[in-house]
């Protein structure tokens, strides 16, 4: 069994990718700059398998020290949330290229790492659905939206280089919206943020026209995904797509939580420039193309939209009692 290491591990998917990692008997470091306390997602773990270290992935010696020991590696630390990325752009860049620039010194071939990477790096590329192959069409750089893709990106070509320069076995995952329970709502993500206005009897409110789509994958088949390359060595070295080729509207799925919550409330549509801070740009369409993935490791989403929507909305509303 592995010695893991899991930046990020107190958030969103780092938490239900440990509790994977400690069923599978694997020992698990969660790196994070969470407090640890009762808020902390993973602070009811209780396995002698299970270590927690606070701290950032820009304090290179400490993280450095953490790397060395790891078989391991699941690189999820990330600043996520559109508009604390546009609060936050230098934070949101340094936080991928610090880890990343510790990771290329001193990671070895006795590693494997998977990197957290995202479908923001697809950007305003018009091609539906979006394949790993595809030219990447970014923003300018006055819109700090933009921070988070090409930081990202940044990592990705780093990470390649160092699979092929010093055959440090390696895997890019690009997440499309993973959802579930656990999801911080301070993040602003849609359904979260639909979900809890619905259960609270406030409006639901709809960004633009409504008009725009997503997929959203549950975090489940996430962490599914994670492990499957993980273990498929013919996956080293690649770039795949992780997320869910159901499509919907957000004026559609702002409809089905209406109907799921109660039928009786408001949708309130919002134009973007009273919902967002400048450096805010949209991203009209974006769904995956699973094909690479599932060639590669035999692995597919499993949760269909409406069972995504009823698990969030369950979990939600036992954190908001
Ligand atoms: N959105 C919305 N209402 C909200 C939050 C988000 O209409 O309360 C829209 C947002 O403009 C985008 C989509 O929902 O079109 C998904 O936003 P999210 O921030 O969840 O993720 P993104 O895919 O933009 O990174």
């Amino acid at each position: 069994m592995a010695k893991c290491l899991v930046t990020g591990g107190a958030g969103f998917i780092g938490s239900h990718l440990i509790s994977r990692l400690l069923c599978d008997n694997h020992s698990v470091i969660a790196f994070d700059h969470a407090p640890w306390d009762k808020l902390n997602n993973l602070f009811s773990l209780n396995s002698s398998a299970f270590k927690y270290v606070q701290g950032s992935v820009s304090d290179s010696s400490l993280f450095r020290s953490l790397i060395t020991d790891a078989e391991q590696i699941y690189l999820l630390a990330a600043t996520l949330g559109v508009r604390r990325v546009i609060e936050n752009p230098i934070g949101t860049a340094n936080t991928q290229v610090d880890q990343v620039r510790d990771i290329c010194a001193i990671a070895s071939s006795r590693q494997k790492i998977f990197y957290a990477s995202t479908s923001e790096v697809y950007g305003k590329t018009i091609v539906s659905p979006l394949t790993e192959d595809l030219p990447l069409v970014l923003g300018e750089p006055d819109k700090a939206r933009w921070a988070y893709a090409c930081s990202k990106l940044l990592s990705e070509y780093l990470l390649l280089s160092l699979y092929r320069d010093k055959n440090v076995p390696l895997v890019v995952g690009r997440f499309f919206n993973v959802v579930g329970p656990r999801q911080n709502l301070s993040y602003g993500a849609v359904i979260p943020n639909l979900l809890s206005q619905a259960i609270k009897g406030m409006p639901l409110t709809v960004f633009g026209d409504g008009t725009q789509t997503r997929s959203f994958c549950h975090v489940d088949d996430a962490v599914d995904a994670m492990l499957s390359l993980m273990n498929h060595d013919s996956s080293l070295g690649q770039v795949f797509n992780i997320g869910n080729e159901e499509q919907i509207s957000i004026g559609g799925l702002a409809d089905k939580i209406r109907s799921l919550v109660d039928p009786l409330l408001e949708i309130k549509m919002i134009p973007y420039k009273d919902a967002m801070p400048f450096g805010f740009e949209e991203i009209l369409h974006r769904v995956p193309s699973l094909n690479k993935i599932k060639q590669c490791t035999g692995w597919s989403s499993k949760y269909k939209l409406d069972e995504i929507l009823r698990h969030c909305f369950i979990a939600l509303k036992e954190a908001l009692v």
